[in-house]
């Protein structure tokens, strides 16, 4: 949390216009690494910067690259318009984030300075329109930069003063290092460089001899992950897989975990599995598939990253499966808590994981040594109630319900897709062979598994949770809306009091 006595913005020497756009977004003092890195930057040193997720770094690098541009053009002779400032992210998710942010950073001085997002879904013909006029600044992952570089639709040999290297922990973990190194050969000798990671790791070591010259860097006080007071992390150890679905659907059915929960697990299909076995309790779940990504982008693989997305308000994290990597659990961690909000995660475990969980823990324990994840104090045998249930469900889950679950979801987003539009406009007998394919039913739901009777509520809990009274009216709600939105694209916007979100990693 930001210290009352830090250096405000007002003392940054920020021109005002940042200043209005920071007041505007309603932040009223910088983030531990705003107040440490943003000084630094604006007297030219180069930035090697541990910030997790949630900590303000986007504003960390975009208000000294805005401060830096504004002067730039504020100083010197009619100055020439030409990209100054390049932003790599590892994917076109934090690509549209980060142009985002520096957006509305930039709302004041719109005029002055102009971001463009590379990575965004137009096509290349759109993009390379955009980049002749010569924006301030380029956002995008590096295989699409590179791409423009190499067809000089970008060249940024004489103009580059400043590149970012944002979630550099995953830029090359996404494969981007040939990328990367060849995207290098392209920019001039001498530039101020950014490079901001949650992890400090080899490959981010290797980058940071690739692109800084002198970092100052910043590894700040706090822990990768927010305190106890503000994120409360928990383990539970179930005996068994299907532990893991009872202790989930008795959780989420009773209330017990609240507000708006990402739900991870370790590959596609357990995402679509869960989304059924939740589905059968009438407990509304979408699945974030990097198959099908925002906009009707299929097939891309910079375009499915779930890990980057900014989801707003988010209180819960659950991993249903265990994190394969310290660093997997810190960017789970890190969709919720975010700012300043609370936030929880609990990690289900089960007993042969326990020394693979206790790693992890190893890297999140403080200075202090104190223990980092809680046990979660729930006590098994009071959901016993729930097992016949969640039994009747994990049957109806069956691998082929899984494979028409994911098969409709592709048939929906091809019916739905702005790309494919005119071909079926053109060739509207394969868009009627589409719609009038044979229906899938992933899986059949019963509609009284959503109705929790009073005698499974744990007697101490009976009294403190209705759960089927509030359940039946939220869900009616939400299925009405499911029907006419798509809740990958809804997740973002809407306030809802609880909508898992199952999401592979
Ligand atoms: P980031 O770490 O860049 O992904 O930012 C996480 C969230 O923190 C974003 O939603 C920002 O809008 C918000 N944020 C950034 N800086 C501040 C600040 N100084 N005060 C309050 N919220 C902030």
């Amino acid at each position: 949390m930001a210290d009352p006595e830090a250096l405000g913005f007002e003392h940054m020497g920020l021109d005002p216009r940042l200043l209005q756009a920071i007041a505007d977004l309603g932040w009223s003092r910088p983030t531990l690494i705003q107040e440490k890195a943003i000084p630094l930057a604006l007297e030219g040193k180069d930035l090697l910067a541990r910030a997790r997720t949630g900590s303000g770094k986007t504003a960390a690098y975009a208000i000294p690259a805005l401060q830096l541009l504004l002067h730039r053009k504020a100083t010197g002779p009619a100055v020439e318009q030409a990209v100054r400032g390049l932003v790599l992210v590892p994917t076109k998710e934090l690509a549209r984030q980060a142009r985002s942010m520096i957006q509305q950073l930039a709302a004041y001085c719109a005029r002055d300075i102009r971001v463009a997002d590379v990575s965004a879904a137009e096509d290349s013909a759109s993009q390379r329109a955009v980049l002749m006029e010569k924006p301030d600044m380029v956002v995008g992952t590096p295989s699409r930069v590179l791409n423009h570089l190499q067809q000089d639709s970008l060249v940024l040999r004489d103009s580059l003063e400043l590149l970012v290297l944002d979630e550099a922990d995953l830029l090359f973990s996404f494969g981007f290092e040939e990328e990367l190194k060849s995207l290098l050969c392209h920019l001039p000798r001498i530039y101020q460089a950014f490079l901001m990671s949650a992890t400090f790791n080899e490959d981010v070591q290797a980058l940071k001899e690739l692109v800084l010259h002198n970092p100052v860097t910043l590894k700040l006080q706090e822990s990768q992950l927010p305190g106890p007071d503000q994120l409360r992390q928990f383990q539970v150890v179930c005996q068994t897989e299907e532990d893991k679905f009872l202790l989930l659907y008795a959780l989420l059915k009773l209330s017990l975990v609240r507000g708006k929960s990402l739900l991870f697990v370790n590959t596609l299909d357990r995402s679509y599995r869960l989304r059924l076995f939740l589905e059968q309790f009438s407990i509304p779940t979408c699945v974030l598939n990097g198959e099908l990504p925002l906009c009707s982008r299929a097939s891309d693989p910079e375009a499915g990253v779930a890990r980057g997305i900014d989801f707003h308000h988010v209180s819960a994290v659950l991993n249903f499966d265990l994190p394969p990597t310290p660093e997997a659990y810190i960017h789970r961690a890190g969709r919720t808590a975010r700012a300043n909000n609370p936030g929880m995660v609990l990690t289900f475990v089960l007993p042969t994981e326990q020394s693979h969980l206790h790693t992890i823990e190893e890297l999140l324990r403080g200075e202090n040594g104190a223990p980092v994840l809680l046990p979660y104090q729930f006590r098994m045998e009071e959901i016993e109630g729930f097992r016949y249930r969640c039994r009747d469900a994990m049957r109806s889950v069956t691998k082929q319900a899984i494979r028409e679950a994911r098969l409709k979801e592709i048939k929906e987003e091809l019916l739905h897709s702005e790309r494919l539009k005119t071909y079926f406009e053109d060739n509207p007998r394969d868009l009627q062979l589409l719609r009038h394919d044979l229906p899938l039913h992933p899986a059949v739901v019963k509609p009284h598994l959503g109705h929790v009777p009073d005698y499974l509520v744990p007697p101490a809990l009976r009294g403190l949770v209705h759960p089927h009274k509030k359940r039946k009216k939220l869900a009616s709600k939400k299925i009405k809306k499911a029907k006419t939105q798509n809740p990958l694209r809804s997740f973002r916007h809407r306030k809802e009091r609880r909508r898992p979100t199952a999401v592979p990693s």
